[in-house]
């Protein structure tokens, strides 16, 4: 591994600081899972890294039914399943940071970790877009919020600029009868990356079971975690049953472009996307039923 500075601030200013002072030859760093892989591959060769995890603001986790969630980029996903609130009410982002690795690496990892990395099959990011999860970024000329599903624009590449961190995920509340699920395929029963991930978030009417809002999200079937709008929006408005079900599964499946590798074919995963997509939502839809809040 070749020769790197190390910085460790203390807060949001200074860290944007070291980070364009340094520009493309900088890196932030959270729990290291991905980025200390990449540097012993020499896949990654910054200068300085600077280590993001002594900054307050991106450790909170602060929830409340009147302002929503915000959830800090170095937050572990230990942190994130330990949570009552996020295990309460956001049960789907929740079981997708703990399938992450093992509990060691969860001891480590965080969501924005995941994110920044830029990987089109990180569980936590279709979790993330189900929710509408917004990324607040602060860097050299301000803060800018960007929705998740725009954030990653290739394998391994993000929107941020030389100097920008991601400080934390703005998340709203969820309305009475909503509520999230994330499922993934691999072929092992653990640790390994999603053949196919999805993110599902439902609000329901109960009175005649119609679907208020939708939104569902695609892992590893493309070069970024896909938002299936339309999928999503054929839901709306119509009854929670299997037609609309299997529509928007079929929906959800015409937006995925996976590739042939040894984990599977393409064919395969666009399968998988149907099947699981189905199961997220009946798993989603259940889950909001019994969410009385608000
Ligand atoms: C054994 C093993 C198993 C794994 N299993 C899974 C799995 O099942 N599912 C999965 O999705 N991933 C998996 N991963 C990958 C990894 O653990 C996750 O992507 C993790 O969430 C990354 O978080 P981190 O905090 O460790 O990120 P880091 O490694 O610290 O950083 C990752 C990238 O994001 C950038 N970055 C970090 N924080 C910020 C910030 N605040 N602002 C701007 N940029 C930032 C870094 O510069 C780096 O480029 C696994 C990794 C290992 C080693």
């Amino acid at each position: 591994m070749h020769a790197i500075n190390y910085e460790s601030p203390k807060t949001i200013a200074e860290a944007v600081k070291l980070l364009a002072a340094h520009g493309e030859k900088a890196r932030p760093l959270s729990g290291g899972t991905d980025l200390i892989i990449q540097l012993r591959a020499g896949t990654r060769r910054p200068e300085f890294v600077v280590d993001v995890k002594q900054i307050p603001e991106l450790h909170r986790i602060s929830f409340s039914l009147q302002h929503g969630l915000h959830l800090g980029a170095a937050v572990s996903c230990i942190e994130l399943h330990e949570n009552a609130d996020m295990r309460r009410y956001y049960p789907g982002l929740t079981e997708a940071a703990h399938l992450i690795g093992s509990l060691q690496i969860q001891s480590r990892a965080s969501v924005g970790g995941n994110l920044c990395n830029g990987s089109p099959a990180g569980d936590a990011t279709p979790a993330l877009i189900a929710l509408g999860a917004k990324a607040r970024v602060v860097g050299p000329n301000g803060e800018r919020i960007v929705p998740v599903e725009t954030f990653i624009t290739g394998p391994g590449r993000t929107v941020l600029q030389p100097g920008e961190l991601l400080v934390e995920f703005l998340i709203d509340a969820p309305a009475k009868h909503s509520s999230d699920a994330y499922l993934r395929f691999i072929p092992r029963n653990e640790m390994d990356i999603a053949v196919v991930g999805v993110g599902g978030a439902l609000t329901l009417d109960l009175d005649d079971d119609r679907v208020v809002d939708a939104r569902i999200a695609l892992g590893a079937v493309g070069p970024t975690p896909i938002f299936a709008a339309e999928a999503s929006k054929s839901l709306i408005g119509k009854k929670f049953d299997a037609a609309a079900i299997e529509n928007a599964a079929r929906l959800a499946t015409s937006v995925a472009t996976p590739i042939d590798d040894m984990r599977g074919t393409a064919e395969y995963r666009r399968h998988i996307v149907g099947v699981l997509t189905s199961r997220v939502l009946t798993i989603a839809a259940e889950r909001a039923r019994h969410n009385e809040q608000r």
